[in-house]
């Protein structure tokens, strides 16, 4: 179907002309003897052409074109006219509508106007689909600055309330040492014990502030112009002997496999140093005693380099998988460990990890496990 196009002339030659010439066309071609009938078949149905002689019974053909305008502005309305009422049809015109034809008409003048007026009414459409594009596009990008404002904001504020919590919970915890080290009096056992929780709490409220510190920062320091060529397999051996004695502590088993090339990868040193420090803890956090850890670097042909830190720890349940990375998320079964956390490690690494155009991948069964694989891009030498 080429279109639909309502014929509105009194004259019933006219009407039985235009269907004989349009309708072999392609065209669906209905008619209306007055403007009456017209108003109604414009209001029940959307047409894309409307030929309409200006004289009629019931009125003039020009007063039908607002109600067609109010339709649908891009109707292409094309008037049809006799030598007297030229002007009406200058007038038509003037009021919005396409083009006219005057009385006598051949077919092949009909049938120009109307193609033409078709070919009018695709091209507004068209422009007026891009425009709702081009809107569309503006609004999403004002909304996504909107949200980056925000979160800038967050980062900001976050950082400034745990940089300013910092000092005052440093000095309660060297106060804290003092009174613990029998250097302000002996204690007895009771105030002893008392003192061992407050310290405890003091610990985790000194982490969270960290990571909270850590949070803001992953947002603000892996800046693209930031990123330089870092040694990963060098990192990843600092980071493994950080936390050998926490290992041992636990009798967690720690391996270690790098590949024999060194290996680069463009980022920032303090950002792989947090991925590579949350996700350890993550997984000698999460694994009892007597499990094992093995943390792996490998080159993955043509141009990426994976860490994999894999445990046989508590696991993560399915339904918790979705949420992981989420700001303060923890999964029940670690909050109902003995693991202490607060639901912000893998917040930061996601962040760090999309910052250098990397992906994070989870694994998991719960009761058995996880793996956690970073996948970077590697800087091949030129
Ligand atoms: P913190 O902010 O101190 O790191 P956290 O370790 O609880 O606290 P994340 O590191 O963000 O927080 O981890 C989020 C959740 O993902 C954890 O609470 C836990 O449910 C799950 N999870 C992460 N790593 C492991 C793992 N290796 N084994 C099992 N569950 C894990
Ligand atoms: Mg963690």
């Amino acid at each position: 179907m080429k279109g639909n196009i309502l014929v509105v002339d009194d004259e019933s030659g006219i009407r039985r002309g235009c269907q004989r010439v349009l309708e072999p066309e392609g065209y669906n071609v209905e008619t209306a003897v007055s403007l009456q009938e017209a108003r109604q078949k414009i209001q029940e149905f959307p047409y894309d052409l409307i030929l309409l002689d200006v004289m009629m019974p019931d009125g003039r053909g020009i007063d039908l074109l607002a109600p067609i305008c109010a339709r649908d502005p891009e109707t292409v309305a094309i008037i049809i006219t006799g030598f007297a009422t030229i002007e009406m049809a200058v007038e038509a015109i003037k009021r919005g509508a396409y083009n006219f034809i005057s009385k006598p008409f051949t077919a092949d003048q009909l049938l120009m106007a109307v193609n033409q007026g078709m070919e009018k009414r695709h091209l507004s459409l068209e422009a007026r689909r891009l425009q709702a594009i081009e809107q569309e596009a503006k609004a999403l990008a004002q909304a996504k600055e909107e949200a980056e404002r925000l979160s800038e904001f967050k980062s900001r504020f976050t950082f400034i309330v745990a940089h300013e919590l910092r000092s005052p919970v440093g000095g309660a915890q060297s106060l804290l040492r003092t009174l613990t080290r029998g250097m302000a009096g002996n204690l007895t056992e009771k105030q002893q014990e008392i003192l061992r929780r407050i310290e405890i709490r003091l610990d985790q409220l000194m982490a969270l502030i960290n990571d909270l510190l850590d949070l803001a920062a992953s947002k603000t320091m892996t800046a693209e112009e930031t990123l330089r060529p870092i040694a990963i397999s060098q990192l990843l051996r600092e980071a493994v002997e950080r936390f050998t004695v926490e290992a041992e502590h636990k009798q967690i088993a720690l391996h270690l496999t790098l590949p024999e090339d060194s290996i680069l990868v463009p980022a920032t040193e303090q950002g792989l140093v947090l991925i590579c420090n949350n996700l350890l803890s993550n997984a000698i956090k999460y694994t009892p005693a007597g499990g094992e850890v093995w943390v792996q670097l490998q080159a993955d042909p043509p141009e990426h380099v994976t860490i994999s830190v894999r445990d046989t720890g508590i696991g993560i349940p399915q339904s918790a998988m979705p949420h992981l990375g989420e700001e303060f998320y923890r999964a029940e079964n670690a909050r109902g460990s003995p693991a202490i956390g607060t639901g912000l490690g893998l917040s930061i690494v996601r962040q760090i990890v999309a910052s250098f155009a990397g992906s994070l991948h989870i694994t998991s069964e719960e009761g058995k496990g996880s793996t956690f694989k970073v996948v970077l891009p590697q800087l091949l030498p030129s």
